[in-house]
């Protein structure tokens, strides 16, 4: 059942993130216990000052980390406001080091103050699966874009109103989506990536964003093959949200 298929990729996410979040607290963790042992050690006072700050860095990283699984974990029952700012940017801090091993550089425009309302644990599995989709197009070396602007209220093409709120845009400078592929993009279980893919992440995270009362769209000016995908994630200030379901 869908149900069932959410639950298994929110374990799968889960997973993922739980080995990130290691990954993550143990380079500071190691880093600050050599540095106490140096300091320990025949440090002159001015390298243990020099050492003591580099030590203060490293535990405010881990400290960093620590509330961004806390705020991930703590899911609301009901919608609560949400900073796009603050959302995004500790997902990129969570995916660093990904980013870091893969030289993928990840260039942001997030400008502060745009609030939405809905479920912040779900709008981060949407971001976090669309970033990963990016980095995995863009490879080695990738350019990712992250921006989000405002979008006024107005009309759909149908004549039907459209409310205010933000669109989140991710880019890549990947192979893009070939005309074909693209329609089946957002069904279950369709990946190009073999035994390496779910196939679950955009149709989660198109669920999630329905929900949301959002809609998500694959830029058909940007995503022509060769020349990279981008993604739009559009959400209202003050949605109607469906709940319920699971
Ligand atoms: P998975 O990543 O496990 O394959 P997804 O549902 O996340 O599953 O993505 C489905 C497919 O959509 C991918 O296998 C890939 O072919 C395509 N896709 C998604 N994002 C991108 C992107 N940014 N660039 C190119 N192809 C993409
Ligand atoms: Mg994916």
């Amino acid at each position: 059942s869908q149900a069932a298929l959410l639950a298994n990729e929110k374990l799968a996410v889960a997973g993922r993130l739980a080995a990130t979040i290691a990954h993550e607290i143990h380079n500071p963790l190691d880093s600050v216990s050599n540095l106490l042992f140096l300091m320990d050690g025949q440090a002159t006072p001015e390298e243990s000052a020099e050492f003591l700050q580099i030590a203060k860095q490293e535990l405010s990283r881990v400290t960093q980390i620590s509330r961004a699984m806390l705020s991930l974990y703590r899911e609301a029952k009901a919608p609560v406001t949400i900073d796009l700012k603050e959302m995004l940017e500790s997902i990129l801090l969570l995916m660093d080091r990904r980013f870091l091993d893969t030289g993928v550089t990840v260039a942001t425009d997030l400008p502060p103050g745009l609030q939405v309302r809905g479920f912040p644990a779900e709008l981060r599995q949407v971001f976090t699966n669309l970033l990963t989709n990016a980095a995995e197009a863009a490879g080695e070396g990738g350019k990712l874009q992250l921006i989000v602007h405002p979008a006024p209220a107005g009309f759909d093409e149908n004549g039907h109103s459209l409310p205010s709120g933000a669109v989140v845009v991710i880019s890549d400078n990947g192979p893009g989506i070939p005309e074909p592929v693209r329609s089946q993009l957002f069904r279950p279980f369709f990946t190009t990536k073999g035994e390496s893919g779910t196939g679950l992440g955009l149709w989660v995270s198109k669920g999630i964003i329905t929900k949301h009362g959002g809609t998500i769209s694959i830029g058909s000016d940007t995503s022509e093959e060769h020349h990279g995908t981008s993604i739009s994630v559009f959400l209202a200030f003050d949605p109607v949200i469906q709940l319920g379901g699971d």
